[in-house]
């Protein structure tokens, strides 16, 4: 079957689909899933409710029919579900599907890196926050340090993965990490994506004032690096990026609280349990996996997605204010996959 590219009511394409394969974690990140509040007692999705396998195959090929070029898989830790490289296998067999990524902890990876390479997988985005073990400690909440996702790290590059460092930046927290992650991702030759801390969820008491803004990160840099702006490569890329002159590397901004990008927001999201968000900050989700079970056909389900996107207005960043960051019903990011 071939593509027909999809367009919301903001004449926006369809393009990229992030998978959330699983909401549980091995860390518990303070932005993201704060220990106080992801305890023991926390009730995860049991196995049952979980999309398997063939039905995230199935509906990804409807998606890739649809418009979407881009599958990046995410969680939760994705590498925590069992046997990720069978999906990855089944993935990279979709015709027209032409990139799938993966956004991970790092920690799995030297367990698992060939294995993903081998079944098609092209890049993982890792996530590091500081190279300071106690203050990295204190931010995964788990106190684990840095070198199981420096070894994670290695093991991607040894496997031939591509790899891009993530670094969520908090004001009073990591702030003082920039420009040790700037200099380790500028020897090692790695991107490195400064990520605006953001409000999603509710669950890890999110303020303005907690936020590193773009701007504030580059003046940093500048004192210390000449960079050059790099033209967006396509429409809808989400990271700013910035080229350190004389050298082969890039650095990236992810600026989705001070410069929001919702015009060319070209992403659906697709929850652990089936459920199609529509924006990272629309908790309303719309349910496939039930339509899946209950023996809808392809052409029920392709009009379900078509129906979803086509009514699509999320333009959440753009419209941000401190009354809708506190009061708006959100899911969290672990749920849907950041
Ligand atoms: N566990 C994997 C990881 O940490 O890379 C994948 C899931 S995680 C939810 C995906 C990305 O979202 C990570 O890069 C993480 O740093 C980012 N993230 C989580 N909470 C965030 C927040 N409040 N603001 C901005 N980025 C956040
Ligand atoms: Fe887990 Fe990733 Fe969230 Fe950290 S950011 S708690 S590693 S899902
Ligand atoms: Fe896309 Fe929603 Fe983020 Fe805007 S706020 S860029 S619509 S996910």
């Amino acid at each position: 079957m071939g593509k027909t590219i999809i367009k919301d009511t903001l004449n926006r394409p369809l393009r990229d689909l992030r998978i959330s394969v699983i909401d549980r974690c091995n860390f518990r990140c303070q932005y993201c899933m704060p220990a106080d509040q992801f305890g023991p007692e926390f009730a995860f999705l049991p196995k049952s409710a979980l999309l398997t396998y063939e039905e995230i195959e199935r509906i990804s090929t409807l998606f890739v029919q649809l418009g979407v070029e881009k599958i990046r898989l995410t969680g939760g830790e994705p590498l925590l579900r069992k046997d990720l490289p069978l999906l990855v296998e089944k993935l990279s067999k979709i015709e027209g599907l032409s990139d799938i990524g993966l956004t991970t902890n790092g920690v799995m990876l030297p367990k698992l890196a060939g294995d993903l390479k081998k079944a098609g997988l092209k890049r993982v985005n890792i996530s590091l926050d500081s190279l300071n073990d106690e203050l990295f400690g204190k931010i995964n909440g788990r106190k684990v340090g840095t070198k199981p996702v420096l070894d994670g790290i290695e093991a991607a590059k040894k496997a031939g993965l591509g790899v891009k460092i993530n670094m969520v930046v908090k004001k009073g927290l990591n702030d003082s990490e920039i420009i040790p992650m700037a200099d380790f991702c500028k020897r090692e030759g790695l991107q490195l994506r400064f990520i605006e801390y953001m409000d999603v969820g509710s669950t890890n008491g999110w303020k303005m004032d907690d936020v590193v803004t773009k701007k504030e990160i580059y003046q940093l840099l500048k004192q210390q690096y000449e960079l050059e702006p790099v033209e967006p490569a396509y429409f809808g890329e989400v990271a700013k990026l910035y080229h350190y002159k004389g050298t082969k590397v890039d650095v990236g901004f992810i600026t989705s609280v001070s410069e929001s990008f919702c015009s060319s927001c070209t992403r659906a999201r697709l929850s652990a349990n089936g459920q199609i968000f529509t924006c990272l900050f629309n908790g309303n989700g719309h349910d496939i996996r039930n339509m899946m079970r209950n023996g809808a056909t392809e052409e029920e389900l392709r009009n379900r997605i078509i129906d979803i996107w086509g009514g699509r207005k999320d333009r959440y960043s753009d419209e941000r204010t401190l009354a809708t960051a506190s009061n708006r019903k959100k899911i969290e990011m672990s749920y849907i996959g950041g």
